[in-house]
């Protein structure tokens, strides 16, 4: 047993890499309470490669010596792998729990023997609070009901003796739970008391304090404290027994039912005092409960009568079983579970001692005390995390040093007073980020972030001055040629650049006039002259050619755009700046090879990364990646709200006749076809067909325009360029049009199936309307949505908020999907919200405060969370090989 049970983590440890990741508090928590306690149940060869791990543990090897000593391991325990009894085996679990409980060294003889009788104390216990049968049938005469029955002078642990190993004891330690229990946690990883304490609720209801039953309002969620007056079980209907009992105060009388459950009629005794918590119903104009959370009175309450978490529900693990253990082991263990967190940074950041938080966490005294913990837990979820990612980026920083690249004050003076509008405070503020990032001998890697329409391209626009009035080269990377020529229009306009329809422009803007600030261009051959090119995938061979060599003798200041610029060719002569727009579409990799496109150069170029999205994955981001933020969080002035609509089938009509009316009064209207998940083909038959339905039947009068992923670039780019310049009234679409383009005179957003898109990206369909002066539109078309996706529907309706559409987002669908396995490398966070900017701050600039105080976290008070770093190093290091 114990060898099949080590066997099962070892094949874990190996499907989760060798990220020492198999078992929460570490294998070698986890071995060592093998060799301690099961030790002669293992074979001598296991036993002695578990010895044979060095004094700082598996922990401390390389991911490649662990393989190697976990490949080795198994292959010895595959080897002794003895033919297990038919019955036994069913019970490896049972049997498992069993053997943990069983200390080693009272163990004597064979090892058959000590297999019967390890079965012989597992298999005998009936679980009963799920009504599951014993596994064996013969077994279940030989029931033990309290103690397991051991046999030749072995004892289980008690549960005093067990406490000694503090949080790390198994949860066997607790009274509370008995084999059968213990079985039902394992399966939800949960073997030790610390994995207990952990599991947190999902949520709680509030069942308030008890109100006398005549204040019992219909529908609400209230508590009585009241009598029992009577309590029986029921047959109602042929096949279902169930309890009713009828309760009452001075107040008034009512009745409760329990469903399906007619044990409980026995545990209500007539005249006991019962607390009873429910949604209030309402039968023959009296107040009633059905299947209510209920408990006979105590001081302690658990179920009732105040905020009771709810748990994860898993097979045969109720709320009230795990409310009543956890209760236990909040009482005996709570004020053993270290703090990671030093006292005086606990104090200074108002963050609750963890037996405190932990304890709240599960039953919390209000609202206020639930928050309170749930911050300072997440803060320590975070916090290690933020540690590993920023010693990262000292590490990276210190091996590649850059050039300072300072905008004078003159220059930034002159760009904002040539740009056709004031930038808003938001806008001000992270461009103070940016230019002083930019001013410092390290590498820029800053995350700015902002919902669409804020304004970043301009700040990206402000970096690529600085880069070329240093004498330097920028590039600016989009996700589509039409967002790259888009970002290549807006600096042309912006730096003056007259004419020009070929992939190169010349531009004199007035801001870097060289007569203003000589010194700056000693290293500049033309005198102000800044030349602007667009490379995208749609180039011809020649052109391309030509482009790369301008670039690498430096003839090219700034290039926009595609992932054509990390291709092969591409060589820069000196880069300065590198802008990644709309970051959600470029991966890690990308980002690290346009980098290292510079990286012939002596230095390492500053590098700015925006995003429009406001969802967890862009907090992700910070937080697996290492990088800084800054948040536009302001639209420019004057913008209108979008209005937001949901139109159900017969409604279309209206809709349809909506648009036609807003064309006539000379705006445009952009209709997104629905999202066809199996293939990008479909897509693009969906949309052309729905191009044509509109065409022929609905709007042949007016200007239709049809654009797809699969077109190429040039017709993608050639459809835009027409619908920009008003030659065409609607632009039928594919969801291509995703990200940044900006059509001032478009008020019409049209979106067919909008049940089918999330949140986060209806929010940035919206986005590309509103942005002129006229009252802006958006119509979510949706024939049948699900409950889930009419919630979805409601929340576009009632905010314009992106970082709240994005935490609802994540509260309808789960926050599972934002974590997907490219990012096992870290933890999942069961506290911390990735939508919580404030939290995710602090605990930033907490970890910089604390490695510019202790670099290698060797102070004593540091030594948690540098174990904690050290593993989150190693899986990265895991992930990265
Ligand atoms: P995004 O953040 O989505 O990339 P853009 O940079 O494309 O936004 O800006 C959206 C529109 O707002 C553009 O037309 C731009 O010229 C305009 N804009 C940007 N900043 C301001 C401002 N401070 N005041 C007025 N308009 C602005
Ligand atoms: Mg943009």
């Amino acid at each position: 047993m114990t060898e099949d049970r080590l066997r099962k983590v070892l094949e874990l440890e190996r499907a989760k890499r060798f990220g020492d990741r198999a078992v929460t508090a570490g294998l070698d928590v986890f071995l060592k309470n093998i060799a301690t306690h099961e030790g002669s149940q293992l074979s001598s060869e296991a036993f002695a490669l578990i010895q044979a791990l060095p004094v700082a543990g598996y922990r401390s090897l390389t991911p490649a010596k662990r393989k190697q000593w976990i490949e080795e391991l198994l292959g010895v325990l595959k080897g002794s792998a003895a033919p297990l009894e038919a019955g036994s085996r069913k019970l490896e679990a049972g049997s498992g729990a069993a053997a943990d409980a069983v200390p080693g060294h009272l163990r004597a003889g064979a090892a058959s023997e000590r297999r019967d009788a390890g079965s012989g104390t597992a298999a005998p216990r009936p679980a009963r609070a799920d009504g599951s049968r014993a596994p064996v049938a013969t077994a279940r005469k030989t029931a033990v009901e309290s103690q397991p029955r051991l046999q030749q002078g072995q004892a289980r642990f008690s549960p005093g003796e067990l406490e000694g190993l503090g949080v790390d004891a198994p949860i066997y330690a607790l009274k509370r739970v008995p084999f059968s229990l213990g079985v039902k946690f394992d399966k939800l990883n949960i073997h030790t008391v610390r994995d207990l304490l952990l599991f947190f609720p999902r949520r709680h209801v509030d069942y308030g304090d008890p109100v006398p039953v005549a204040q019992l309002e219909h529908g609400r969620e209230q508590t009585v404290r009241a009598h029992i007056w009577s309590a029986r079980e029921r047959q109602m209907g042929p096949r279902m027994r169930s309890t009713e009992a009828t309760i009452g105060d001075a107040s008034g009388m009512m009745q409760c039912v329990w469903f399906n459950q007619p044990w409980i009629a026995k545990q209500l005794p007539v005249n006991a005092e019962v607390v009873v918590s429910g949604r209030v119903g309402e039968r023959q104009g009296r107040p009633c409960f059905d299947n209510p959370e209920w408990e006979l009175w105590s001081e302690d309450l658990v179920h009732t009568g105040r905020l009771v978490p709810i748990y994860p529900l898993t097979a045969g693990l109720q709320n009230r079983t795990i409310r009543r253990v956890m209760q236990e082991a909040i009482d005996r263990f709570a004020d053993k579970l270290p703090d990671p967190l030093p006292e005086e940074m606990r104090d200074r950041l108002d963050l609750a001692p963890i037996a405190d938080a932990v304890a709240q966490m599960h039953y919390p005294t209000d609202r206020a005390a639930l928050e309170h913990s749930r911050r300072r837990l997440a803060f320590e979820e975070l916090l290690p995390i933020q540690l590993t990612m920023q010693l990262r980026r000292r590490m990276f920083q210190k091996s590649a040093p850059a050039e300072p690249m300072p905008l004078p004050a003159s220059i930034e003076r002159e760009f904002k007073a040539a740009l056709p509008f004031t930038l808003t405070g938001a806008q001000e503020r992270v461009l103070f980020d940016v230019l002083g990032d930019l001013r410092k001998p390290i590498p820029m890697s800053r995350l700015v972030q902002g919902d669409v329409g804020s304004g970043k391209t301009v700040i990206a626009a402000a970096a690529l001055v600085a880069a070329v009035a240093n004498g330097r080269q920028g590039v600016m990377m989009a996700p589509t040629e039409i967002l790259a020529e888009q970002h290549f229009q807006t600096l042309k306009r912006l730096f003056n650049a007259n004419g020009g329809e070929g992939p190169v422009v010349s531009a004199r803007p007035p801001f870097l006039d060289p007569l203003r600030s000589p010194e700056l261009f000693e290293r500049r051959d033309r005198a102000g002259e800044v030349r602007i090119a667009l490379l995208t995938g749609s180039l011809r061979a020649k052109e391309r050619r030509e482009l790369y060599e301008a670039m690498e003798r430096g003839e090219i200041d700034i290039a926009c755009g595609t992932h054509a610029l990390i291709q092969g060719g591409v060589r820069f002569r000196d880069l300065g700046v590198v802008v990644v727009d709309e970051q959600h579409r470029f991966g890690v990799m990308q980002r690290a090879a346009l980098r290292e496109k510079g990286a012939h150069a002596a230095h390492t170029p500053h590098m700015l990364v925006m995003t429009a999205t406001p969802i967890p994955r862009t907090l992700a981001l910070t937080l697996y990646g290492d990088l800084d933020i800054s948040v536009v969080d302001e639209l420019p002035p004057g913008r209108q709200q979008i209005k937001t609509t949901w139109v159900g089938p017969d409604e279309r009509g209206d809709a349809e006749r909506f648009v036609r009316g807003q064309v006539a009064a000379g705006r445009q209207a952009f209709v997104i076809c629905p999202l066809v998940e199996e293939s990008e083909t479909l897509d693009v038959k969906s949309a052309t067909a729905e191009y044509e339905r509109l065409q022929r039947l609905v709007y042949p009068d007016l200007r239709l325009e049809l654009i797809h992923g699969r077109m190429a670039g040039k017709t993608k780019d050639a459809v835009m360029r027409r619908f920009r310049s008003g030659e065409a009234d609607i632009l039928v679409s594919t969801a291509v049009i995703e990200v940044g383009i900006d059509i001032p005179n478009a008020s019409v957003m049209m979106i067919e199936g909008a049940d089918r898109f999330g949140l986060a990206q209806l929010h940035q369909f919206r986005g590309r309307v509103g942005r002129g002066a006229d009252q802006s539109y958006c119509l979510l078309l949706s024939d049948e949505p699900s409950e889930e996706a009419r919630k979805r529907l409601e929340l576009m309706e009632e905010t314009t908020d992106g970082f709240r559409l994005a935490e609802a987002d994540m509260a309808i669908r789960g926050p599972g999907q934002f974590f997907g396995t490219k990012q096992s490398g870290l933890p999942g966070l069961k506290v911390a919200r990735l939508t919580d900017v404030k939290l995710i701050e602090l605990t930033r600039t907490e970890a910089g405060r604390m490695l510019d105080e202790d670099l290698g976290l060797t102070k004593p008070e540091h030594h948690a969370l540098n174990r904690q770093v050290a593993r989150l190093m190693d899986s990265i290091v895991d992930e990265e090989h």
